[in-house]
C-alpha cells in the first residue's frame, strides 16, 4: 500500500488533519474523538506536554501552564514592538530567542514557539498515525497568504522538528478554493474571505478547467476572532466594580475566564438575540494575603456586539477594498464567495459579505475543515502527480534591493506569479569598496523604512576599482510556496554569494536538533500507548462484528434471502480479516478493518 500523506490547517484557534481515502477528502478525527484540535499547548504538573482538548482543559485551572494563539508570533522577531502587541492579546509574555526568535513562558520554562507548532504539528502526526495503523511521514501545511518569507520558513523548521517532510505550503485560502472548486467542478473568479481565530485573509482565484490561479491575496495578520472577543472582554473589565476594576484588567486568570465567557456568548450570539453572561471569583489572584473578589453579571444583545464590532468590522472591509482594488476587479465580477474560518458563522459577518459583494456567500464546505480538505487534496496531488488541478500561485508580497536613499528597488512585485526568478543588476556605493552588504526587503513601501527586512547578502574580496565597473548581479529565486533564496555575483571575478535568509530567526542548530530527539522520543512513547490502546479498541470492535454477524444470521434465517446472506458472509469475511490481522500484528491491515467495521455498524444503527 501506498505511504499516506496528509494535509494539515495549523491554524490560530483550531487546528485539523485530512487525507483522500477513496478519491475523497476526509478529516482524520482526532484520538480523542473531535474533528479540530484546539491550537493550545500546555504542561502538567509534572512537566508533561498536553496539547489540544487537554490543553484547553488544563487552561481552566492552570493558565499559566498553557500557550495558545501561538500562531500570530511564529516566524517574527521579538521586537519591543511585538512584545507589547502580545500583551494586548494574550497573558502568557513573549521572550527573546538567542537568535532574535520569540519564545513564551508557560509553567516556568521557555519554549521556543517553533517547538509550540511542532507539538501541535506532531499531535496531528499522531493523530493521522493512529487513523492508519502505520507511521506517516509526508505533508502539506497551509499558511496564511500573507505569511511572509520568515513566518514560511519557521512553519517548515516547526514540522522539521515534528519529524514531518513537507511537500509543500500552501496559501490557506488556496487550499479552501481546491477544497470547494473540486467538490463542485466550480468555474469562474471565487473569492475567498476567511476570518478565522487569529488571522483574516481575502484572495481572489480564478479557476478555470481544474486551474486555480490565485490572482490578488490580501490581509490583516492582526484580525480575527480573538480580537472580537477581546472587544467583549474590555466591555466586560468596564463593568468591574471599582476598586477592583484595574486589577481585574491585569490578572491572567480572572482575564482568562473572561475571555472564555466572552467567546462562548459571542457564539451564542450566532444562534440567538441575546446572551447572558456570568462570571464569578474575578480579582487579583497575584496579590499576597487574603483576596478580594467580585464578580460581573450582564447580558450581551447581538446589535450590541455588532455595535462593539464596528471597528474591526470596518478593517475587513477596508481589506475586501485593497484586494479588489489591486485584482482591478468590481465586487460584482465575483461569481462566488467562499467562507472559511469558524467567524464566517457570525451573522454580522455574512451580512458585510452579502452587502459588499452583492450576493450570499457560498457555505457549502464546512468553514472550519474547508483548508485541511484542499492540503489534503494537493498532497494526494502532488504524490500521484496527476495533475487533475494543477496549482498557480502568485507572490503575495513584492521582494527588493535596499538601495541609496533608504529606498527599495523592487525586483519581483507583489502578485506575480510564482516560481519566478528575477535579476538586476547594482554598483556598490562607492568606487574601491572591498566589501558590500545588500540589504533584502519584502512590503509594499517605497522606503526601507515601510518593509520588512528579511537579511542581507555580504559579498568580501571585491576587487575594489571603479564604481562602474564592479558590477553586482542580484538573482532573487522565488519558490512556488513563497521561500526566497538570493544570489550576488560579482560580474568581473564571478564570486558569488547565496544566502538562506531563512536563518535570521530560526533555532540554533544544536537546539533545533535536541528538540526534534525530544519530539522523537516523545512521539515513539506516545505511539507505543496509542497501538495498546487502539489494540484494545479493536478487540471490543471486533466482539460488536462478532455480535451483529450473529443477528444477521438470525434473520437471514428467518427471512431467508441472497442479500441477507451476503451482508452476514461481508460481516464474518471483515471480522476474520480483523482476527487475522490482529493475529500477524499488521497495525495497517487493523486499521483498515477498523475503518470499514465502524461504518458498517454505524450504517446499521442508523
Ligand atoms: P478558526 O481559526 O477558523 O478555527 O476560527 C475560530 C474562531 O471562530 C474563534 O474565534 C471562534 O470563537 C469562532 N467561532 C467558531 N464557531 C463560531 C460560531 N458558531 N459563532 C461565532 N464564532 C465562532
Amino acid at each position: 500500500m501506498q505511504e499516506p500523506v496528509i494535509g494539515i490547517d495549523l491554524g490560530t484557534t483550531n487546528s485539523a488533519v485530512a487525507t483522500v481515502e477513496g478519491g475523497r477528502a476526509r478529516i482524520i478525527p482526532s484520538r480523542s474523538g473531535g474533528r479540530l484540535t484546539p491550537s493550545v499547548v500546555g504542561l502538567d504538573g509534572d512537566g508533561e506536554r498536553v496539547v489540544g482538548l487537554a490543553a484547553q482543559r488544563l487552561a481552566e485551572e492552570q493558565p499559566d501552564s498553557v500557550v495558545w494563539a501561538t500562531k500570530r508570533f511564529l516566524g517574527r522577531r521579538c521586537t519591543p514592538e511585538l512584545i507589547e502587541e502580545a500583551r494586548a492579546l494574550v497573558p502568557f509574555p513573549l521572550i527573546p530567542g538567542p537568535t532574535g526568535d520569540v519564545r513564551v513562558r508557560m509553567a516556568g520554562k521557555v519554549l521556543p514557539i517553533t517547538q509550540v507548532a511542532a507539538m501541535i504539528l506532531g499531535e496531528l502526526k499522531l493523530d493521522a498515525e493512529a487513523h492508519f495503523g502505520r507511521r506517516v511521514n509526508r505533508c502539506v501545511i497551509t499558511v496564511p497568504a500573507n505569511f511572509d518569507d520568515n513566518q514560511r520558513s519557521a512553519t517548515r523548521e516547526a514540522a522539521s522538528i515534528a519529524g514531518l517532510e513537507v511537500l509543500r505550503l500552501v496559501n490557506e485560502p488556496t487550499a479552501a478554493a481546491l477544497a470547494y472548486g473540486l467538490s463542485r467542478s466550480f468555474q469562474g473568479n471565487a473569492l475567498v474571505f476567511d476570518l478565522g481565530g487569529g488571522t483574516f485573509d481575502v484572495s481572489i482565484l480564478e479557476v478555470k478547467d481544474g486551474v486555480f490561479e490565485v490572482k490578488a491575496t490580501g490581509g490583516d495578520s492582526s484580525l480575527g476572532g480573538e480580537d472580537f472577543d477581546q472587544r467583549i472582554v474590555q466591555w466586560l473589565v468596564a463593568q468591574v466594580e471599582e476598586p477592583l476594576r484595574e486589577a481585574v484588567g491585569r490578572d491572567v486568570s480572572s482575564l482568562r475566564r473572561l475571555k472564555v465567557a466572552a467567546e462562548a456568548a459571542k457564539r451564542e450570539l450566532t444562534e440567538q438575540e441575546e446572551a447572558l453572561i456570568s462570571v464569578a471569583a474575578l480579582g487579583d489572584y497575584t496579590a499576597e494575603g487574603s483576596r478580594r473578589l467580585t464578580g460581573v453579571e450582564t447580558a450581551l444583545t447581538r446589535s450590541f456586539f455588532e455595535a462593539l464590532s464596528e471597528p474591526l468590522s470596518r478593517r475587513c472591509l477596508e481589506v475586501c477594498q485593497t484586494v479588489m482594488r489591486e485584482a482591478k476587479m468590481e465586487p460584482r465580477a465575483v461569481d462566488v464567495v467562499l467562507l472559511v474560518g469558524g467567524m464566517t458563522r457570525v451573522p454580522l459577518v455574512r451580512r458585510l459579505v452579502a452587502d459588499f459583494f452583492g450576493r450570499a456567500p457560498s457555505t457549502d464546505v464546512h468553514p472550519d475543515e474547508a483548508v485541511a480538505l484542499g492540503a489534503a487534496i494537493q498532497a494526494d496531488e502532488l504524490v500521484r502527480q496527476s495533475g487533475a488541478a494543477l496549482l498557480l500561485d502568485v507572490a503575495g508580497q513584492s521582494v527588493g534591493v535596499g538601495v541609496l536613499g533608504g529606498r527599495v528597488k523592487r525586483l519581483i512585485a507583489k502578485n506575480t506569479s510564482v516560481p519566478v526568478v528575477a535579476r538586476d543588476v547594482f554598483l556598490p556605493s562607492r568606487a574601491g569598496q572591498a566589501e558590500v552588504r545588500i540589504p533584502i526587503y519584502q512590503g509594499e513601501g517605497d522606503f526601507q523604512d515601510d518593509n520588512h527586512k528579511l537579511g542581507e547578502v555580504v559579498l568580501r574580496n571585491l576587487q575594489g576599482g571603479a564604481r562602474a565597473e564592479a558590477q553586482i548581479e542580484v538573482t532573487f529565486a522565488l519558490s512556488s510556496e513563497g521561500i526566497l533564496s538570493v544570489r550576488a555575483v560579482d560580474k568581473r571575478t564571478g564570486l558569488a554569494e547565496q544566502v538562506r535568509l531563512d536563518a535570521r530567526t530560526s533555532l540554533p542548530g544544536p537546539e533545533a536538533a535536541k528538540l526534534s530527539q525530544e519530539q522523537a522520543r516523545y512521539a515513539s512513547e506516545q505511539a507505543q500507548e496509542d497501538a495498546r490502546q487502539t489494540e484494545e479498541k479493536f478487540r471490543k470492535l471486533l466482539e460488536r462484528g462478532e455480535k451483529l454477524a450473529r443477528v444477521l444470521q438470525r434473520s437471514a434465517q428467518e427471512n431467508p434471502s441472497p442479500e441477507a446472506v451476503a451482508a452476514v458472509g461481508t460481516v464474518r469475511s471483515l471480522v476474520d480479516t480483523g482476527r487475522a490481522a490482529l493475529q500477524a500484528g499488521d497495525a495497517e491491515q487493523c486499521a483498515l478493518v477498523s475503518r470499514q467495521l465502524i461504518q458498517l455498524l454505524s450504517g446499521r444503527a442508523a
